[in-house]
């Protein structure tokens, strides 16, 4: 009998007991941390997402690891925003091969109220009614349009808090940590559920890895996703020359997550090309029950495998694709 009680989640995590779960010795940290998921999980399953960029490039915004900022020459194709028709035909295929979430990705710094927003309201009510979870990644929201997100059946919106709030000048400059949480909490109260994360490689400290995770953890609700990233490093970027994430760090990463938020989908998300199947599989033992995959074999604009390379290291693993929750 999976737990389900959300009272017997804690919101009041302190650093100080963050470090000592981070730092507990590896194993041991793996043991805990797959002990939880099962209490909470099936840990035979792991959600499959498939992230489409309906808009891509051309962002204002000056995230230093995002190829898609304007101000930097990552030499990617910018495309405008895809009609709903494909994107609904990019939902159906995923759904066919195992999918059971769909996020829609827009490069824009926030979301206006025009004849584009009207589109994805149209794509989340087409989404939404083939039977999949719908999930929107658009910037910054208001609490109406979140509303009316929710309205059309939105049934997540992401939106990552990236580092922690120390750190995070260091990263972007266009948008502050506080419009971060603003638009989480426009999200929560408009009643759609939340992913937040960030991402693991970006020059941070431990620390600052711990206070991103933190500040998820004593939300008053967890979010009810977390995406753990290793930096993609693209080419024109300022982080492009930054050093590959070891694994036993986005492994503790992963673990901790699991811990601190039991309850919550902790994502696998980019840079698992670069990763074998041997340490994706201890990502998953960590407690790790949901990835990014896709028939366009993209992350936005970085790499990632395809649903059938997914498929056949989750069979091996003795792991199924989970049904929508
Ligand atoms: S991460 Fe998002 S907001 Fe930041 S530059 Fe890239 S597309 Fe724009």
């Amino acid at each position: 009998m999976l737990m389900k009680d959300q009272s017997m989640l804690r919101h009041d995590w302190r650093e100080e007991e963050l470090l000592a779960v981070y730092d507990k010795p590896l194993l041991e940290l793996i043991y805990e941390a797959a002990t939880v998921h099962r209490m909470w999980h099936r840990a035979d399953e792991i959600q499959l997402s498939t992230l489409l960029s309906v808009k891509t490039g051309g962002c204002p915004e000056d995230c230093s690891y995002c190829g898609q900022a304007a101000r930097y020459h990552t030499g990617i194709e910018v495309q405008s925003l895809l009609p709903t028709e494909t994107v609904i035909a990019h939902a159906r295929e995923a759904k066919e091969q195992g999918a059971s979430r769909f996020c829609m990705a827009a490069a824009w710094r926030e979301v206006r109220d025009n004849r584009d927003f009207d589109r994805i309201i149209d794509m989340v009510k087409g989404v939404n009614a083939l039977g999949m979870e719908v999930c929107c990644t658009l910037g910054m929201l208001t609490g109406e349009q979140a509303k009316r997100l929710q309205e059309a059946g939105l049934y997540a919106y992401n939106h990552n808090l990236d580092t922690s709030e120390n750190y995070y000048d260091e990263i972007i400059s266009t948008r502050t940590f506080d419009n971060r949480l603003q638009t989480i909490a426009n999200v929560r109260n408009a009643g759609i559920t939340v992913c937040s994360g960030g991402i693991i490689g970006l020059g941070e400290s431990k620390a600052d890895r711990l206070s991103m995770l933190q500040t998820l953890a004593n939300m008053e609700i967890h979010p009810e996703s977390v995406p753990i990233n290793a930096l993609a490093p693209v080419q024109g970027t300022p982080l492009q020359d930054n050093p590959k994430v070891d694994i036993w760090d986005m492994v503790r990463m992963i673990a901790t997550a699991r811990l601190v938020m039991p309850a919550t989908m902790v994502r696998l998300s980019a840079e698992r090309t670069e990763m074998t199947e041997a340490e994706q599989a201890w990502c998953f033992m960590a407690g790790a029950n949901s990835i990014f995959t896709g028939k366009r074999e993209k992350l936005l604009v970085t790499p990632n495998p395809g649903i059938p390379e997914d498929l056949d290291m989750l069979a091996k693993l003795g792991l199924k694709p989970m049904s929508r929750s």
